[in-house]
Parts: structure tokens; C-alpha cells; sequence
């Protein structure tokens, strides 16, 4: 079953997923067309019948604004992280039953740091009691990664399932290096959701 659908950019660029619901009154309101319809399943409005849409593009190129980018949330820092503490090197499914994966920034909050992509990390919460209100250089504990803002792209879909349909389009504009590590991302959140 379809949950989302794909939004393309006039340059068939992918731009994110919006709920069926967004997706139809864009296509009513002729802001999109839909590229891919969900088999042959019909979506009834009050004055129209059309195809339930899989993939839509919108017909006028939009910029995408720097608002569209997403706010630091665990859910998408741990999946940068690949579930993996920075400091210590464990995954959230390697950790002790009192242990949980947490936020740490590199420079606290307490200290002026922001809650930014390139000032967060993913720590397990041993780590980053540990680390405490101090700086990487004043406890030497510096970060596996260094971290950086993800493409929107890969924050849009990193949990994520899409259809084959949709994947095709992400593997059309970004390659299927990007679709494997979609993938695998959704993948191993689901694992996580699994273990509890
Ligand atoms: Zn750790």
C-alpha cells in the first residue's frame, strides 16, 4: 500500500514525500500532474475522478527555500549517524539495557552551541554523561564523524519505505548509490523500531 507520494520538481528532480491527501489537492488545483498512478485505483473528490497518484511533479520549477531543509530530530540524527554512538563506536542495538542513543552537541548549549546539524552528534547516553558540558578538546573525545547537514533528500526518505515506482525516480536522478543507501537506512531503522 502506497502511505506517501512522491513529489517531483518541474525538472523531475525529487523533491520530498507529501500525504495522498496534499498530493491530490495539488493535482485538483492544477499546481501538479501525476507522472505514476497507483495501479488502477481511482480516488473519488466531490467533483472529479482521478488515479491515485504514486509519483506527481509539479508543473511550475520551485526553489527549493532553505526552510524546506529539516530541523535537527533524533529520528534523522541517529539515521545520519547510521545508529551508531560517535565516541564509542557501538550501535543502539549494542548497548546496555539502561543505555539509550541521545543528542550530544559538540559544543553545549550550556556554552553558546547551536542545535545545529554540523554541532550535533549521535552519543549513547553513557557517552554523552560522560562528555558533559564539555568541550571535544577538554575531555578528548572527538566525534567518528565530523558532523554535516544531510541532503534534504536523504532526510526526506531516510524512514521512509517507498515502492518501486518511486524508487525508480530516485534512482533516474540520483543514482542507485543513493537509492542502496536509502535503503539500507530504512532498513535499519526498522530494525530498531523492532528491538524496542
Ligand atoms: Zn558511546
Amino acid at each position: 500500500m502506497i502511505v506517501g507520494c512522491l513529489a517531483l520538481n518541474a525538472s523531475f528532480e525529487p523533491l520530498t514525500m507529501v500525504p495522498l491527501k496534499r498530493a491530490l489537492r495539488l493535482v485538483i488545483d492544477g499546481k501538479a500532474e501525476i507522472v505514476e498512478a497507483d495501479g488502477g485505483r481511482l480516488v473519488h473528490s466531490e467533483r472529479l475522478t482521478v488515479p491515485r497518484p504514486a509519483v506527481i511533479r509539479l508543473t511550475k520549477f520551485i526553489h527549493v527555500p532553505r526552510k524546506f531543509r529539516r530541523q535537527v530530530t533524533n529520528t534523522f540524527l541517529f539515521a545520519r549517524d547510521r545508529y551508531k554512538c560517535q565516541y564509542c563506536g557501538r550501535q543502539g542495538n549494542e548497548l546496555k539495557p539502561r543505555e539509550a542513543l541521545t543528542r550530544d552537541h559538540l559544543i553545549p548549549l550550556s556554552r553558546g552551541g547551536a542545535n545545529a546539524w554540523n554541532n550535533v552528534v549521535t552519543a549513547c547516553s553513557s557517552c554523552n554523561t560522560r562528555k558533559s558540558n564539555r568541550l571535544p578538546s577538554e575531555i578528548g573525545m572527538f566525534p567518528l564523524h565530523a558532523p554535516i547537514e544531510p541532503h534534504f533528500v536523504h532526510l526526506s526518505w531516510a524512514v521512509r519505505r517507498l515502492t518501486p515506482i518511486q524508487a525508480r525516480y530516485i534512482r533516474f536522478f540520483y543514482g542507485e548509490a543513493t537509492l542502496h543507501q536509502l535503503e539500507e537506512l530504512e532498513a535499519r531503522s526498522h530494525k530498531v523500531i523492532v528491538a524496542g
